[in-house]
């Protein structure tokens, strides 16, 4: 064999065990943890990652930030309909737009209308951890994500990589005693996606985000923002976080349903966030609202629809 066989085989062994790579990373340390991310998803060694561990002192107040306005087209609410996939490392709920996009402006993003992608959930084995974000070093016991992609761009898939592709609602999630009806049709869905095998549950109902997180649409709602990245691989650096402060409710038989769902490789998926990244010199900001406590949200909601704009 010519030795330009021999490169040939190699780039093709190399590419292959590449691919290989990128279908193993998970959250434990046998497999590629997220320590070594970085090894098969060069990007996640950057400087600019997420999650982070929110210091409540060294967040600016930043007056220009004005409230979130959720936007939506037809359905009061902000209701989304769509569908329930476990692709082995989150539960994921696909929204589908065709029957009425739900988007986010305001806060830092401004005027520029973000289209809701999907939501997600990460969460612990037990309830002491969970969430991805920290707020001065503490852990809540599981953490929703709300992907709006940036209308500038075509598609989640176009805006993913860029600089300004992306903003993410982190919603902290808490076992306080309350009961979120909204909450508990997630879980008894997600019983119908146990296993990371493709299939899809179809939501015949729709989930109205503004009953399920309240201060998504509130002018009041107190939050903190920095630019950062997707938390799990390929981590593109194209994330404008917006971490809501008060949490929502969830109970322990919600999250214990969380816990019955496995990960590609079998366990169970729980444990599912990544540890926190140093700021690296990065700002901090704190939208203009005060923090409220469960039961004391403002359910004053400023749902408008896009024609209105
Ligand atoms: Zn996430």
């Amino acid at each position: 064999m010519d030795s330009s066989v021999y490169i040939v085989i190699f780039i093709v062994l190399s590419f292959e065990l590449a691919i290989g790579a990128g279908k193993n990373w998970g959250y434990e340390k046998t497999d590629y943890g997220p320590g070594d991310w970085g090894k098969m998803a060069p990007l996640c060694s950057r400087q600019h990652q997420s999650p982070i561990d929110i210091n409540i002192s060294a967040a600016k107040t930043e007056k220009s930030y004005r409230g979130l306005v959720l936007n939506v087209e037809q359905n009061v609410g902000g209701a989304v309909t769509g569908s329930f996939i476990n692709n082995g490392h989150v539960p994921t709920f696909h929204v589908n737009n065709k029957k009425g996009a739900v988007t986010l402006n305001g806060g830092p993003l401004g005027k520029i209308l973000h289209i809701l992608h999907q939501f997600h959930f990460h969460f612990g084995c037990n309830s002491s951890v969970g969430s991805e974000h920290r707020v001065d070093g503490k852990h809540f016991a599981a953490e929703m994500h709300l992907v709006f992609y940036n209308s500038l761009y075509e598609s989640f898939q176009k805006a993913v990589s860029k600089h300004d592709g992306l903003a993410v609602v982190g919603v902290f999630l808490q076992v306080d005693g309350t009961f979120s009806e909204w909450m508990e049709k997630i879980a008894v869905s997600l019983k119908n996606i146990k296993r990371p095998n493709g299939i899809q549950y179809h939501l015949g109902d729709s989930i109205p985000l503004a009953s399920l997180i309240p201060d998504l649409a509130s002018v009041n709602a107190p939050y903190f923002t920095y630019k950062g990245s997707l938390t799990t691989p390929p981590c593109y650096e194209s994330v404008q976080w917006i971490v809501l402060e008060n949490p929502i409710s969830v109970t322990e038989s919600q999250l214990e349903i969380m816990r019955t769902l496995t990960s590609t490789d079998g366990n169970h998926l729980c444990n599912n966030f990544r540890p926190v990244k140093p700021l690296n010199g990065r700002k901090l900001f704190k939208g203009p609202g005060e923090k409220t406590y469960p039961g004391e949200f403002s359910r004053r909601l400023f749902l408008r629809t896009i024609k209105q704009h």
